[in-house]
């Protein structure tokens, strides 16, 4: 019989999955347990669903069967099988998610189980098997087909006699080696281990005979082996047990077991409501965001399961989007198992569900806030942008909910604080709470814009995330406090340099005015500036879209080309003015120079570009020379 190559690529994935992705061998039988379970779940809930047929309970089972002699170990099934196009699809092609695109081995940092995130957890099997031979019978076909194969050389399909419906995966085990052992992979206790260790909490029993030793009937001293048929797991789901009876490591297993992620939880929820509407979860919050999580692609959603069944992969009614990094599942007795995607919508008992796990959710983050910062900030790392798109989204309906989930960095602290920390330090004489924005903490901290503000001793916080601003434009207040950018016209400070600002404005209302003039059109007004200490120059903005807003719209893919309303503020106490003056009343054409040459400066400081570089360096060239 011809043998049928693997797909494109299928053979390069097949030996890295074999080599290299797994933290540990002994994972081979969590996937083919967890893929049996998968297979009794849709059966299952094909039965519950359809009025044609008819299953007990105990017809549902996983059997485990080693055999020294022959070393081969059975994981037999008796779910829904394959046909032979699903043998073809789901085996003969690794990978299908289509989503494994690791560029080379290396990024696969040791410890990460990311197997069956992406589809390829059969393929374990070829860890510790020569041969794996796949025996099935779908619920939707008459016949039985045998797939086997070799690994990465391809596969056979065959037709074969099987009475039963369900799957039967047959590993052929490989010899030992020097420094690998294979033999435990036949050994009872060691697959009794496995099974407890990573397969404990599935809800099907998983079955297999063991042997033990035994007094002989009527006998004192002779023992004899009995073969008795045992169920190794618990079956309880994890949910429904005691939290006081689970581990931290119990979570980790279920995080793995279900392929929630290939990361570890940076934290779990277990939540047991018996109240109106009555639920268990099991969230987590990952340690770091998936690869494509800021993108389209990424789809959010818990499983959800009714009264045990599995009825949706990935229910999206479920999360905020604002928490749409969480993971898990949700089980009720509540809802009706046919229900379908247009009735979730409406489904009152899962609206409640969803508002209680949002507020759980936030609750938990909180308090990892309070008691784990380190653990918190990366948290924040990872998904701090998108509580920030919560605030903004949504026309700031979640605002409330998550303001003090935020941190920003201090420019006193030197590290990320939140926003009550920041209102806890104001001093009374401090009227708002001061921000400035820029593309990093090294370039905010010399913005000429944030000088009297620091003069002051105020707190000011940096915002260097795209969406930073307008969340907090949308906040407008925090605890009564508004939020003020360093660059607005009022700062609320008291200055007694005021009324020689002022007086200094209309002796040089003429100078401005010709300076503006010169500008034409780029700013919409030359000032003295009252913020300025020891820089020349600096460009604010006045209105409601400011020079960073400017900068995040105008980089949006669909361009829609907006300007902030640009003032050029003016240091009189710096030597430049004097410059400036002696120009104006002497030489129009070097104030046309200075003009440019300032207002070209303060476009480079906020991290603008200027309009005509050529012209800007033959100016600087100009100065020199003169
Ligand atoms: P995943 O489980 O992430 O989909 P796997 O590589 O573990 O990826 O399995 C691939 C596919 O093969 C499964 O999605 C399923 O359709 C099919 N499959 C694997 N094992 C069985 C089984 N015991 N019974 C029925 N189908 C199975
Ligand atoms: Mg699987």
């Amino acid at each position: 019989m011809a043998k049928k190559e693997f797909k494109a690529e299928s053979k390069k994935l097949l030996d890295m999955v074999i080599n290299s992705i797994y933290s540990k061998r002994e994972v081979f039988l969590r996937e083919l347990i967890s893929n049996a379970s998968d297979a009794i779940d849709k059966i299952y809930y094909r039965a519950l669903t359809d009025d044609n047929l008819t299953f007990n309970p105990s017809d549902y089972y996983i059997k485990i069967e080693p055999n020294k002699d022959k070393r081969t170990l059975k994981v037999i099934d008796t779910g829904i099988g394959m046909t032979k196009d699903e043998l073809e699809s789901n085996l003969g092609t690794i990978a299908r998610s289509g989503s494994f695109n690791f560029k080379n081995e290396n990024e696969i940092k040791d410890g990460y189980d990311i197997i069956g995130q992406f589809g390829v957890g059969f393929y374990a099997a070829f860890m510790v098997a020569d041969t794996v031979t796949v025996i099935s019978k779908s619920l939707d076909g008459e016949e039985a087909y045998k797939w086997e194969s070799q690994g990465s050389d391809g596969y056979t399909i065959e037709s074969v006699e099987k009475d039963d419906v369900g799957t039967e995966i047959i590993l052929q085990v490989k010899d030992n080696t020097e420094e690998e052992n294979y033999d435990e992979y036949l050994e009872e206790y060691r697959l009794k281990q496995i099974i407890k260790k990573y397969s404990d909490f599935i809800r099907y029993p998983i079955k297999m005979d063991i042997t033990e030793s035994k007094l002989k009937e009527g006998s004192e001293d002779e023992y004899e082996d009995v073969i008795e048929e045992q169920t190794i797991n618990s079956m309880v789901p994890i949910w429904k047990k005691n939290k006081s009876e689970l581990t931290n490591e119990d979570y980790e297993n279920f995080y793995n077991e279900k392929h929630y992620g290939y990361d570890k939880p940076l934290k779990h929820l277990h939540i047991n409501v018996d109240g109106t509407v009555r639920y268990n979860a099991i969230l987590y919050i990952p340690e770091s965001a998936p690869f494509n999580y800021y993108t389209k692609e990424y789809e959010k959603g818990l499983e959800l399961y009714s009264n045990g069944v599995l009825i949706m992969e990935k229910c999206a009614d479920l999360l905020p989007d604002h928490f749409s990094f969480v993971k898990g599942m949700v089980d009720s007795e509540d809802l009706s198992l046919n229900i379908s995607r247009e009735m979730l919508q409406h489904d009152r008992q899962l609206k409640v569900i969803a508002k209680n796990i949002n507020k759980k959710i936030k609750n938990q983050l909180l308090s990892l806030l309070r008691d784990d910062r380190e653990k918190y900030e990366k948290f924040y790392n990872s998904f701090g942008q998108q509580i920030k798109f919560g605030v903004y989204n949504d026309f700031g309906a979640n605002k409330e909910l998550l303001q003090d989930l935020l941190l920003f960095y201090s420019s006193k602290e030197k590290k990320l604080v939140t926003l009550e920390e920041y209102v806890s330090r104001m001093p009374e004489d401090q009227k708002y709470i001061y921000y400035a924005t820029g593309e990093s903490n090294e370039r905010i901290e010399k913005l000429p814009q944030t000088e009297i503000v620091a003069e002051k001793g105020y707190e000011i916080l940096y915002l260097t995330d795209q969406i930073d601003e307008f969340a907090i434009k949308m906040l407008m207040k925090y605890q009564d406090k508004e939020f003020r950018s360093v660059s607005s016209e009022d700062l609320g400070i008291e200055d007694e340099n005021n009324e020689e600002a002022k007086e200094q404005a209309e002796e040089n209302k003429d100078l401005f005015a010709a300076m503006k003039d010169i500008l034409s059109g780029k700013v919409v007004d030359v000032r003295v500036s009252k913020r300025l200490k020891s820089h020349p120059v600096c460009l604010t903005a006045e209105g409601e879209i400011s020079i960073e807003m400017e900068k995040v719209i105008n980089a949006m893919p669909d361009n829609q080309h907006i300007e902030a309303n640009k003032v050029l503020e003016i240091n009189v106490d710096h030597d430049v003015f004097k410059s400036l003056k002696a120009a104006y009343d002497n030489d129009k054409e070097k104030l046309g120079l200075y003009t440019n040459l300032l207002y070209n400066q303060a476009l480079l400081i906020e991290g603008l570009p200027v309009n005509d570089p050529v012209e800007f360096t033959n100016d600087i060239c100009k100065v020199m020379t003169n």
